[in-house]
């Protein structure tokens, strides 16, 4: 069983006293940052090129340096920039200028998993890695609820690295709703799964219900707003999440969930199993990431291509026709 942590576990008092540079003030920069202002950590500065998060940052209230020069100001660096461009800066504006002691923070284990980054040994690398986009980062902050996180202690130089990494995820809010701690793999290998296992499967079995029901003559008005345009699997998801996967199912009517609970059992799962399976070993064993870095090394262009076939396939185009459709005018 993982520990979690909630407010009772972290003391801000570890955090108020350090300077805190956030490098990148994007998604997650600028919600971690206001929610840390707010929670009183006061000498926080935004490391960032002259962009329009630069600007954002200025209009915000926060002194706004190079990231090198934020980096030799911090006792503590939020490594907040993308993952695919971060190493080359860490290497070339971030580690160079950081005192022995510092703390090193990051939101996605990626970069240290895949060894892209790695630190000296005399910083501490701790992770207070919201499972929680940038937006809901700042609007459960404001509403009280907070938002999870996974929590990390991965090279503790001062002996002080898992004080303040729990002071950080209270100041951000995340203590509230629980800081789960794993370790950098583990974090890096669940969030890859979902992304490459797990969300493939659900959009195909999306894209092949589509295609059937077309075949079958249904509108395209009435597929997808049976299958998802409705927004009804959204609220089906919050209540698995509130209630339970299965014990949402009361919610519904009788026929489905009798309808739900009969076909469940029907499904051949042993290809489900081998692609979770694929792709769980092309993540471990670092495929993933070096298929990954060939593709950055060859200026996106595979990425662009399947974006380019995505966004014109099929159900994209209807989506379009469909959205035009129901717009009301
Ligand atoms: P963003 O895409 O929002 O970018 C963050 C910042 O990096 C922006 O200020 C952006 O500036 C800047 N930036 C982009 N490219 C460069 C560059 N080449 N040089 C310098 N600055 C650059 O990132 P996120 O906030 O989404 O992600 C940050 C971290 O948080 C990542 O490790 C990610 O994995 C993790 N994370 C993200 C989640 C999410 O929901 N987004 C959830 C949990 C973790 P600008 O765009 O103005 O150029």
């Amino acid at each position: 069983m993982s520990k979690i942590y909630y407010d009772k576990d972290g003391d801000i008092s570890f955090v108020t006293g350090k300077t805190i540079a956030i490098i990148g003030y994007g998604n997650q920069g600028r919600s971690q940052a206001l929610n840390m202002r707010d929670s009183g950590v006061k000498d926080i500065v935004i490391g960032s090129v002259r962009d329009e998060s630069w600007t954002q940052a200025n209009e915000d209230g926060f002194p706004v340096l190079s990231i090198a020069d934020a980096s030799k100001r911090a006792d503590i660096v939020f490594i907040l920039i993308p993952d695919e461009v971060a190493p080359a800066i860490y290497e070339q504006e971030i580690e160079p200028n950081l005192k022995a002691g510092s703390v090193l923070n990051f939101s996605s284990g990626y970069n240290i998993t895949y060894g892209y980054i790695k630190p000296r040994a005399d910083l501490d690398v701790i992770m207070v890695a919201p499972r929680m986009i940038g937006q809901g980062v700042r609007e459960t902050y404001e509403n009280g609820t907070g938002f999870p996180t996974f929590v990390v202690v991965q090279q503790d130089a001062t002996g002080q690295a898992k004080d303040i990494a729990l002071g950080l995820a209270k100041a951000m809010g995340s203590t509230r709703a629980g800081a789960i701690e794993v370790t950098f793999n583990e974090e890096t290998y669940l969030d890859l799964m979902s992304e490459q296992a797990v969300w493939p499967l659900i959009m195909n079995v999306m894209n092949e219900a589509f295609k059937l029901f077309t075949e079958k003559g249904f509108s395209e008005e009435a597929i997808l707003t049976e299958l998802y345009l409705s927004k009804e699997p959204a609220v089906m998801l919050e209540k698995m999440a509130d209630v339970g996967l299965f014990k949402q199912l009361p919610m519904h009517s009788r026929t489905s969930q009798y309808g739900q609970l009969s076909r469940f059992g029907k499904v051949n799962t042993a290809p489900i199993r081998k692609f979770l399976e694929e792709q769980y070993d092309a993540i471990t064993s670092g495929a993933f990431a070096e298929e990954w870095s060939a593709v950055l090394a060859d200026d996106l262009k595979e990425y662009e291509e399947l974006k380019e076939q995505a966004f014109h396939n099929a159900i994209s185009l209807a989506e379009a026709r469909v959205k035009a459709n129901l717009s009301g005018k």
